[in-house]
Order: structure tokens, then sequence, then C-alpha cells
């Protein structure tokens, strides 16, 4: 189904990116896994799927945070059809005691990122005639939580840049639209489970239930392979006239 294309998905060593990864290269996209490490096991991810899938797969090591790295990386691909901007991480703390350089490093890899990895993809996308845009925003591009500030205001950031990239690729074969993913099960998220465990004295299945997914109704995590399905879905031909809109993945939360 994407056989010929080359999509890059940034911060694709674990969880989501990696599941939107695998997916794209189970419909037959050629990969580029990224993330700001350089190690063995990064590239053997990409040996892994190469092989599984019969796709070509390369790992390309370049920061985020960085606007140059984030060019660099497309240029370095050589190609990109589909961009999936999905690095991202989290800090948690009220807004008159967030750390300046916290805010900075999440508006900058969550944000900006995927303003500079765009820029440099759109020549190579209209070149081709052809091109998808997937930005991993969240439920918290739609909605707000208490001390995420940073995140919060990088991901409903992102929602509008993917609406002002749409309008600008209106017409060119290009769609621009954002994910918004409640709790997705990622090792990011598992691993907080045992704390939160200690800290209400719950069970593990009360913890998920009560407290971690309090706001999202059918009380079940999403999964990485469903946002890699709606992200292939939206590199389909069905999703040709889908653009500048977002699609939630996130068991009723943002209906309540
Ligand atoms: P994760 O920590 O498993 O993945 C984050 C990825 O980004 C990793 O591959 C990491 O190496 C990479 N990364 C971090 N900093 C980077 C940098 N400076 N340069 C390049 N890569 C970098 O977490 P995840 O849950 O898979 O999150 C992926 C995306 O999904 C994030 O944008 C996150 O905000 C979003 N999201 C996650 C959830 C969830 O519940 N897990 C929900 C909604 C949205």
């Amino acid at each position: 189904q994407l056989k010929g294309k080359t999509a890059i998905v940034t911060g694709s060593n674990s969880g989501i990116g990696l599941g939107v990864a695998r997916e794209l290269a189970r419909a037959g996209a050629d990969v580029v896994l990224n993330s700001f490490t350089d190690r063995d096991e990064d590239h053997a991810l990409a040996a892994r799927l190469a092989k599984e899938f019969d796709v070509r797969a390369r790992y390309i090591k370049a920061d985020m945070s960085d606007g140059d790295e984030c060019r660099a990386l497309i240029a370095a691909a050589g190609n990109c059809d589909i961009l999936v901007n999905n690095a991202g991480i989290q800090h948690v703390a009220p807004v008159d005691e967030f750390p300046a350089a916290k805010w900075n490093a999440i508006i900058a890899i969550n944000l900006s990122s995927a303003f500079h990895t765009t820029a440099a993809a759109l020549p190579m996308m209209r070149a081709a005639g052809w091109g998808r845009i997937v930005n991993i925003a969240s439920a918290h591009g739609l909605t707000a939580s208490p001390y995420k500030s940073a995140y919060i205001a990088a991901k409903h950031g992102v929602v509008g840049l993917s609406k002002t990239v749409a309008l600008e690729t209106a017409g060119q074969g290009i769609t621009c639209n954002a994910i918004c993913p409640g709790y997705v099960l990622t090792a990011l998220v598992e691993a907080q489970i045992p704390d939160q465990m200690k800290v209400h004295n719950m069970d593990r299945d009360t913890v998920i239930r009560e407290v971690m997914l309090q706001r999202q109704p059918s009380k079940q995590f999403a999964t990485v392979e469903e946002i890699g399905g709606t992200t292939v879905f939206l590199c389909s031909k069905a999703a040709a006239q889908i653009t500048g809109t977002t699609i939630s993945v996130d068991g009723g939360w943002t209906a309540l």
C-alpha cells in the first residue's frame, strides 16, 4: 500500500514512534527511525524492522531540540514522502515554579521540531506531488490539565501548526493532520504505575482505572499499534481530503 514511499518518524526508538514506524513498515513504507542517541541498539532496531517487513530501514541520529539538526535529519534521509513528528517529552510542575530550561526544551522538542522538519520536507513533497504530514499531538492539544503548562502549550501549538500547514499545502497532494492520543501504554506510562500504586495505596488495576484513566471513559489505554494504524489510514487514498484536522484516539476523553 505504501511501497516506494519513505517515512521519517522523529523520536522513534521507543514507544509510539516505534509503533508508528512498525505499522508504516508493515504497510510497505521504507522507514527512517530517529532519536538523539547513537547506540548499536538504535541501529539494530532499524535492521530488525527491515528484515521483519522486507523494507529499507535506517536509523539517523538527530536531536529534535536543535532546529538545525531537525533540518539535517530530513536532508540526510534524502527523501521524505511521509513525515511523522512524534518526538516529545513531559515535565510536571506548577506554572510559577516551572523551570525555564524545561519550558524551553519542551517547546523546542514538542513544537518547534515539527516546524523545522516540515519546512525541510515540504520542498521534497511538492517536487513529488504527494506528501503526508502526521503530527502526534495529544488529548492535551485540545484540553488542559494542571501542572503541564509547557506540554499543553506545545501540543495546542502543534494543532495550530497542522492547520496552517494544511492551508498552505491544500490542493498540492499533501495533507497535514494531528493525531490526539489519550493515555497510551508505553514504557514511559508503565513506569509511573508502581509509584502511583504506592502513593494511592491501590492495586495495579485500580490505579489504572481510577487514577491514570480517570479522564478516559473507555478505561482502556490506547495502544501504539492503534496510533500506528491511524497514521497508516491518514496516508491512505481514503484520507486524501482529510487535512487540517485532528483525530482523537482517546477512548472518549475529549467527548466528556
Ligand atoms: P517515549 O518516551 O516512549 O517516546 C519519546 C520518543 O522521543 C523516544 O523515542 C525518545 O528517544 C524521543 N526523544 C526525546 N527527546 C528527543 C530529542 N531531543 N530528539 C529526538 N528524539 C527525542 O514516549 P511516548 O509515550 O511514545 O511519546 C511519543 C509522543 O506521543 C510524544 O510526543 C508524546 O507527547 C505523545 N503522546 C504520548 C501519550 C502517552 O500516553 N504515552 C499520549 C499522548 C501523546
